[in-house]
């Protein structure tokens, strides 16, 4: 199958400056050869500590954070590479949810003027049908027409966390970046969000990435799992994988496994949860970066970098190509 999006070693570094003249001393290495592909109408799941790089990576998914090096294609068009102009059209198609959208929000303005915006940026329809289309978005994310008429301030998470939904649908685009759309909900609020994402996905065959770092939202909601650490992906699973006791997994998806509290926990699984924070992205560990916080770690995880090999990237986990999703 031909793949719909696909990042190919992708690096994310910030400058680190210092001294009294402020040149750069450092870098931080938030994202470093990065590589995946997403499938047209599938949901990969982007899970991790806070701090391994998520965030930038979506961001740089849609050249809001410019990439050092690497390619985004999104059917076969390197987007990296191209200027303001030429990237209008992947704009509009490629669409972010953020966790807070009230920040976004212009607390002066309506939610019904807020929403045409898209519109008139992107010249979609007719200044005298915006209204209409408007309201037909505020009823798809489960929204009153009344909405239209208030304010930012007169809703509550939950319901701004619809509009933010609702200003993403507007353009009508393919492929949805959601950066921990429901991590700053109330717990019930989170189910009422993923289940208007999951049918929005449904109804309108969007293609989703869906960052989050708590693995019990993470299983809820994809088809295949990206496991991210200090800035690399350790393993992509199916969701099938992650949810058998007795598939093999990267030693960090493990121990995020074991972290998760969940309604049944498996009996097979003994994993204890990690242990210490996550190191420095400006100064990763040498070879294997999870080596200082691995259970299994041996000297050659000291030494060398494991390479993403069929799926994951441990000096341990040697797996069968054709067994692999
Ligand atoms: P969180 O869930 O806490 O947002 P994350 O996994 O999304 O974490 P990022 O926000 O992408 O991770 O951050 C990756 C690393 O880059 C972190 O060490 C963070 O401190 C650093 N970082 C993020 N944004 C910037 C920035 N604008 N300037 C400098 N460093 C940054
Ligand atoms: Fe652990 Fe070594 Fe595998 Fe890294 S390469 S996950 S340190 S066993």
């Amino acid at each position: 199958m031909t793949s719909f999006f696909e990042v190919k070693n992708l690096q994310v570094t910030y400058p680190i400056h210092g001294g009294i003249l402020g040149r750069q001393v450092g870098a931080i290495h938030a994202v470093e050869d990065v590589s995946f592909h997403i499938l047209k109408g599938e949901t990969v799941g982007l899970v991790g500590e806070s701090g391994c790089g998520k965030s930038t990576l979506g961001k740089s998914l849609l050249k809001l954070i410019p990439a050092n090096r690497g390619e985004v294609l999104f059917e076969n068009q390197n987007i990296l590479a191209l200027n303001r102009n030429e990237f209008q059209p992947f704009r509009k198609r490629i669409q972010m949810i953020f966790q807070d959208p009230y920040s976004s929000l212009n607390p002066r303005m309506r939610i019904g003027d807020i929403l045409e915006e898209p519109f008139t940026i992107h010249g979609l329809c007719p200044k005298a049908e915006r209204k209409d289309k408007v309201i037909e978005l505020l009823q798809i994310v489960g929204l009153r027409p009344e909405c239209y008429e208030k304010y930012p301030h007169e809703f509550s998470g939950g319901q701004r966390q619809r509009i933010g939904i609702a200003r993403a649908l507007a353009v009508r685009p393919d492929f949805i970046v959601a950066d921990e759309p429901v991590s700053a909900l109330d717990v019930s609020i989170q189910s009422q969000i993923l289940n208007l994402l999951n049918r929005i996905q449904n109804d309108m065959g969007l293609t989703f990435l869906f960052i989050s770092h708590d693995l019990n939202v993470i299983r809820y909601f994809c088809d295949r799992i990206i496991v991210m650490y200090l800035g690399r992906v350790m393993e992509i699973l199916t969701r099938d994988e992650l949810l058998d006791p007795h598939f093999k997994k990267h030693p960090y998806t493990e121990a995020l496994l074991a972290a998760a509290p969940r309604a049944h926990p498996d009996k097979v699984r003994q994993v204890k949860p990690l242990k210490g924070d996550i190191p420095s992205p400006a100064h990763p560990p040498s070879g294997c970066v999870f080596h200082t916080r691995c259970p299994e770690a041996k000297d050659i995880c000291r030494q060398q970098i494991p390479l993403l090999k069929n799926k994951v990237a441990c000096h341990f986990r040697e797996r069968d190509e054709k067994t692999v999703a």
